[in-house]
């Protein structure tokens, strides 16, 4: 009973910050959640954490009362399959929860023809059934595009605002991009990268944690890491690596989202006439709807940014040009 009463209070205790974001999207017209939605959004969202935090904690103080030294590597070792499997099945499970899922041949089947010539061009096998259109509109006016899932749940996913805001080449150009994802396998990379973090995370969390206690345990009543009570000072670890490896993590993904970006590039080059600019219009639509910062500075892009800044996207759109003097691009020949 202990877990799901810790993860409620500490979600309960973040709700004024969860309901300022909200309130901030909607004054400048990026949310168009009302709130009644908002709060159901929300209640689903509790209902998940607290089913999967109160599992993921039992386990936990289940192998570390088994082994008090080798916690660390057998937590990581159930730890790997389960997200696996967490990956496989958001897209099945949790996705449709709070977004409806239409196949995109069933509401644009124009557009699903545009978008199979793009597969062909690429020498690709992405089926019309692994590309989806995503209802956003009704919560949000923002524009995205992406890919999740791997195995039988792999699928690309185009918001229904993208496809109302952007013209055919630059959905094209977008969905290119989402193809590179695809084609260069990020998602199993990312599970790959995401496991050996998980694994440094846990012998830091063993090793930190025993110096925490030793030093502040007896003063805040925590009898040893098998006890309950250790759950907060285990949580409060956890909260500061992630806010150290955030940048790490942030790093990886804008060099992805940059590789993306050019294979989106060298896969539209000769279907769209003018791809670059095409590229540099998608960017533009995106920054200007998204109310990105024209200017972000670096301090900003190293801590949070998990794509390139929009500049920086639309300069290497105008620029890259690997075909000027007969040569090809890297990815797509
Ligand atoms: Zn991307």
């Amino acid at each position: 009973m202990f877990s799901p009463l810790l993860i409620l209070a500490t979600d309960v205790l973040s709700l004024p910050t969860g309901i300022y974001d909200n309130w901030v999207e909607r004054k400048y017209g990026i949310s168009v959640q009302g709130w009644g939605s908002w709060s159901w959004d929300w209640a689903k969202g509790e209902l998940i954490s607290v089913v999967i935090g109160s599992l993921l904690i039992t386990l936990l103080y289940a192998v570390i009362r088994k082994s008090p030294r080798r916690w660390w590597f057998y937590f990581w070792l159930v730890s790997v399959p389960l997200l696996v499997i967490g990956i496989f099945v958001q897209p099945l499970i949790i996705d449709p929860m709070f977004h409806k899922f239409v196949p995109l041949a069933q509401k644009d089947p124009r557009l699903t023809a545009s978008l199979q010539e793009l597969v062909q061009h690429a020498g690709q096998n992405i089926p019309p059934e692994r590309m989806f259109w995503m209802g956003a509109a009704e919560k949000s006016t923002a524009l995205n595009a992406y890919v999740t899932g791997f195995g039988g749940s792999k699928r690309i996913v185009v918001w229904d605002t993208t496809i109302a805001k952007m013209n055919t080449p630059q959905i094209v150009f977008v969905t290119g991009h989402e193809m590179g994802h695809y084609v260069l396998r990020h998602i199993p990379k990312l599970i790959v990268l995401n496991s050996l973090a998980f694994l440094i995370l846990f012998y830091l969390g063993y090793r930190c944690i025993g110096w925490v206690l030793a030093r502040w345990g007896g003063k805040w009543g925590i009898r040893g890491l098998e006890d309950w009570a250790s759950l907060p000072a285990l949580l409060l670890l956890l909260s500061v690596f992630s806010f150290i490896s955030n940048p790490i993590g942030n790093k990886i993904s804008r060099y992805y989202e940059h590789q993306a970006d050019q294979y989106g590039l060298e896969v539209t080059h000769a279907l769209t006439p003018d791809s670059g600019q095409v590229a540099a219009q998608a960017f533009q639509i995106l920054g200007e709807v998204d109310l990105s910062d024209p200017e972000p500075n670096r301090l900003d892009i190293f801590l949070f940014y998990s794509h390139p800044a929009i500049p920086n996207r639309i300069r290497f759109a105008l620029t890259y040009d690997p075909w000027s003097n007969g040569g090809s691009g890297e990815f797509v020949h």
